[in-house]
């Protein structure tokens, strides 16, 4: 992988590569910023960057260290970082704890108290192989009030040999004794261009990749998801109006109902108000439709049945037209 194909945030890039470069990485960061714009992937190249061994090919030749800034890809140090078996690293996420606790990955939907408990044990031993430990946390701003207190109590403290990098989508709902303790790095949306070249990666054809790039503000999550939705409803457009209810989860599973029902307003919003329909709207149609579609998703934060909120939404497109991607069609 390496830092080479990380598009966007730049800047921030080179000056984590001098930050590597110097050994001066701060003992705590928070790289914050909305989701879905690489912020996990910079962390996780810094890491291997980290425990990098490899002195570099030809410059060893010439008696010249390795270049800090960057991992190799090939040693097996940062093949061990890669498949996270480092005995020095660890990301703390849904995977992490799910193991810690023998449960159900999809369960996690929180960071509790026991995986920062067993994080702040690992910080304070000493490291195996390397100089430092590294320690992500991803989703940090999931951790529970508990959780979070447990990891102040690390920062007030900090370990001597462990690096922490907080990853936040949301450093609002972090407590600010965690904040203030943490060096920020802001990661912004990736431009449309960028986001675009990146879902091509995914064998998404270039018309709906910029489609889905000028909808999707600058996140690649977004983008993918909404990639999901698009596929879904232009396969199950022939159902008329069944395709709400084909749409759904389960009646069982009321969270993912309530999820899949947002994540379906949201692409809805996203693509009016983007003007992304065909034929067009005129712009008080669109105005009423975009305020249309924010009452129901504010209905659903009231507990009105998804159901009833999907058919609502979903019923007016099958009227207005089809999704236009980009400007050929
Ligand atoms: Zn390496």
């Amino acid at each position: 992988m390496s830092f080479d194909k990380i598009k966007g945030n730049q800047k921030l890039i080179n000056s984590f590569k001098d930050l590597l470069k110097d050994g001066s990485f701060p003992s705590c960061s928070l790289f914050y910023g909305q989701r879905g714009i690489g912020k996990f992937m910079t962390a996780f190249e810094i890491a291997k960057a980290h425990f990098c061994t490899q002195t570099a090919g030809e410059d060893a030749l010439f008696g010249e260290s390795r270049d800090e800034s960057r991992p190799c890809d090939k040693c097996p140090d940062c093949t061990r970082a890669e498949k996270r078996l480092h005995p020095d690293f660890r990301v703390v996420d849904a995977s992490f704890q799910a193991a810690l606790l023998d449960e159900p990955v999809e369960k996690q939907r929180a960071l509790k108290i026991d995986s920062l408990r067993e994080i702040a044990r690992f910080a304070y031993e000493k490291p195996y192989i390397s100089k430092h430990k590294l320690i992500i946390i991803d989703q940090a701003e999931t951790m529970t009030v508990e959780a979070q207190n447990s990891l102040l109590k690390i920062l007030e403290e900090p370990p001597e040999s462990a690096k922490i990098i907080l990853v936040s989508n949301d450093k609002n709902l972090l407590l600010p004794t965690i904040v203030s303790r943490a060096s920020p790095f802001r990661f912004l949306p990736l431009e449309n261009q960028d986001l675009a070249e990146i879902l091509g990666n995914f064998s998404i054809e270039y018309s709906q990749a910029q489609f889905l790039a000028d909808i999707s503000g600058g996140s690649v999550a977004k983008a993918l998801e909404f990639a999901s939705i698009l596929k879904e409803v232009k396969s199950k457009r022939h159902l008329g109006k069944l395709l709400a209810f084909s749409m759904l989860p389960p009646r069982s599973q009321a969270y993912e109902q309530r999820a899949k029902t947002a994540l379906v307003l949201d692409f809805l919003i996203s693509v009016t108000a983007a003007g992304k329909i065909n034929p067009p709207l005129s712009f008080s149609q669109k105005a009423a439709e975009v305020n249309r579609l924010l009452s129901y998703s504010s209905w659903l934060k009231h507990n009105v049945s998804p159901r009833v909120i999907m058919q609502l939404a979903l019923n007016d497109y099958l009227k207005f037209g089809d999704f236009a991607f980009g400007e050929k069609i």
